[in-house]
C-alpha cells in the first residue's frame, strides 16, 4: 500500500490553475509530511536521505505555497487566464518541473519507507492512520491499516495509544519508547518509539515498531547460557570444597585417604580447567578471534600422532586403538594443531564411551568428487540414540543415557564442529546405533577456498 492521499493528489485533473497547483501543492505538502517523519524518526530509522527530505521538501513545498497565494491574489484581480496565457508563463514551465521533481522525490521517499523492516505508521491527533507502511500492513493486517479510521492504533496495546496522545498534546517535542507485546494471537514482542511530528499543523505521530522477537530469543539463550555454565562450574566447585575442606580439618589421618582426596582436587581442578579453556576456545572463534593457519598438511600423519598419544589409556582399558591411512591424497588444506585438537577430541570420546576390550579404528580417506580428505574415528562402543543425534554438536549437549559412563562438559563437540566448519569450511557429522558403536567423522577441503591444486 502506498499513501492514497499522496496518490490521490498526484492523479486529481489539472483542469484550471487552481486545480493544476492544488495538484502540485499536495504532493509538496506530502512530501514534507514524510521528510518531517523522517527528521523525527529514531537515529537508526532517520538516514540522511530522510533528513534531506525535510530540507528540500520543505523548501519546495514552502515555494509552492508562496506561488500558489501570489496566483490567487492575482485571479481575484483579473480574469481567468486562457489556455494560451498559461503556455507563455515562463513560470508555470517551471513550477512544472518542480513539481515533477517532488513528484519523484516523494516516489523515493515512499518507496523507502515502504521497504522498510520496521512498521511505520503516520497518525493524526485523534489516532487515525495517514499512511503505513508494508510491514506495518504485514504485522497489523491491512483491515487495521485503512487510512482515516483508528482500528490500527485501536489493534495496538493501550499504551501506543496513550503515548500517541501525549506526544501530540506535547506539541511534537516528545518521544516515547517502550516495549509491549502485540495482540496478535503469538504475543509478538515489539519495540515502540513513538515520536511526535509537531512541525505539521495539525499534531501527528510517528508510530515505529521493531519486531525484537529474535533479540528477546538471544537473551534468553544468553540466560540459559550463563545458568548452564553456573551449573557445570558448581559440580566440581562442591567436590574441591568438600576434599578440601576435609583436608583442612584434619579428620582424615589415614594417609592412603589423604592421598585420595588430593586426588579429587587434582581431578576436579582438571576439569574445571578443560571446561574453561574450552568455552574461551568456542568463544574466540565465536567472536572472530581465532584463525586457522592454513597450509597444507597431511592428516593421516596428524592421526598417527594422536593414535600415539592416546595408546596408553587405550592399552590401559584393552581397547585396540588404530590408525588406518588412504596410501595418498591425505593432505588437506588445514591449521595443524587445529585438527590435532578435534582428533584428540574425538578420539578420546571413542575410548571414553567405548566399554573395556572394544576397538576404535581411525580412518583417513580422500573424496575425489568434493575434494576433501575424510577423516573418522569408529568405535563399537555404546553409541546415541537416534533423537541425539541432531544435538550432539550443541554447547552442553550430553546424551543422558550415557552420562554415567564418563564425565565430560558437553562442550567437546561443539567445539570441533567450530573449528571444522567455521574455520576450515569443513563438514562434520555422525552415524551411530545404540548398542553397535558410533562412526564420527570430519571432511576438509584439500584445497583453500579459490585456490585449485597444481
Ligand atoms: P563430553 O565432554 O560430554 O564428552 P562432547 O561434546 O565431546 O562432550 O560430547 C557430547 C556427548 O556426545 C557426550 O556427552 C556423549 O553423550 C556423546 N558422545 C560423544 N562421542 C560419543 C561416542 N563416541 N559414543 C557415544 N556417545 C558419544
Amino acid at each position: 500500500m502506498g499513501n492514497p492521499g499522496l496518490h490521490d493528489a498526484r492523479r486529481r485533473p489539472s483542469a484550471s490553475v487552481g486545480g493544476r497547483r492544488a495538484a502540485f501543492v499536495a504532493p509538496a505538502a506530502a512530501c514534507l509530511g514524510i521528510a518531517v517523519l523522517g527528521a523525527f524518526l529514531p537515529e537508526d530509522l532517520a538516514p540522511s536521505w530522510l533528513i534531506a527530505g525535510a530540507s528540500a521538501g520543505g523548501a519546495i513545498a514552502a515555494l509552492a505555497l508562496w506561488r500558489r497565494g501570489d496566483a490567487s491574489s492575482a485571479s481575484h484581480a483579473a480574469p481567468a487566464p486562457s489556455a494560451s496565457t498559461e503556455n507563455d508563463d515562463p513560470s508555470r514551465a517551471q513550477l512544472e518541473l518542480l513539481r515533477r521533481a517532488i513528484e519523484i522525490r516523494c516516489e523515493e521517499r515512499t518507496a523507502l519507507l515502504e521497504g522498510l523492516a520496521d512498521a511505520v505508521l503516520l497518525v493524526d491527533s485523534h489516532g487515525e492512520t495517514l499512511y503505513a507502511n508494508r510491514t506495518a500492513i504485514a504485522l497489523l493486517g491491512a483491515e487495521n491499516c485503512v487510512p482515516g479510521t483508528r482500528a490500527a492504533v485501536a489493534a495496538l496495546p493501550p499504551q501506543v495509544g496513550r503515548a500517541v496522545s501525549a506526544v501530540v498534546g506535547a506539541g511534537g517535542v516528545e518521544r516515547r519508547r517502550f516495549e509491549c507485546e502485540l495482540r496478535d494471537g503469538e504475543s509478538t514482542p515489539v519495540a515502540v518509539h513513538v515520536a511526535g511530528v509537531g512541525a505539521v499543523r495539525d499534531g501527528r505521530a510517528a508510530v515505529i515498531l521493531r519486531d525484537v522477537r529474535a533479540e528477546r530469543e538471544a537473551d534468553r539463550m544468553k540466560s540459559q547460557f550463563v545458568s548452564t555454565v553456573s551449573h557445570e562450574l558448581r559440580t566440581p566447585l562442591s567436590a574441591l570444597r568438600g576434599s578440601a575442606e576435609m583436608l583442612a580439618d584434619g579428620e582424615i589421618e589415614n594417609p592412603a585417604e589423604q592421598r585420595d582426596l588430593a586426588r579429587i582436587i587434582l581431578e576436579e581442578t582438571t576439569r574445571l580447567e578443560h571446561l574453561v579453556t574450552t568455552m574461551l576456545d568456542i568463544n574466540r572463534i565465536e567472536a572472530g578471534m581465532t584463525r586457522a593457519e592454513l597450509a597444507e598438511t597431511d592428516l593421516a600423519e596428524i592421526a598417527t600422532r594422536c593414535v600415539a598419544e592416546q595408546q596408553p589409556e587405550a592399552l590401559r582399558r584393552r581397547i585396540a586403538l588404530s590408525v588406518a591411512r588412504a596410501e595418498q591424497g591425505t593432505t588437506a588444506a588445514a591449521d595443524p594443531t587445529l585438527m590435532k585438537q578435534v582428533m584428540l577430541n574425538l578420539i578420546s570420546n571413542a575410548l571414553k564411551y567405548t566399554p573395556d576390550g572394544g576397538t576404535v579404528a581411525v580412518e583417513i580417506a580422500t573424496d575425489n568428487l568434493a575434494r576433501t580428505v575424510v577423516v573418522s574415528v569408529r568405535d563399537n562402543g555404546i553409541g546415541i540414540p537416534a533423537a541425539a543425534l541432531p544435538h550432539l554438536f550443541g554447547k552442553f549437549y550430553r546424551v543422558e543415557n550415557n552420562r554415567h559412563f564418563a564425565k565430560g562438559t558437553g562442550l567437546g563437540l561443539n567445539l570441533c564442529r567450530k573449528i571444522v566448519e567455521s574455520l576450515h569450511g569443513g563438514q562434520i557429522g555422525v552415524d551411530s546405533q545404540p548398542g553397535s558403536g558410533s562412526r564420527f567423522w570430519f571432511a576438509i577441503p584439500m584445497e583453500q577456498a579459490g585456490r585449485k591444486a597444481a
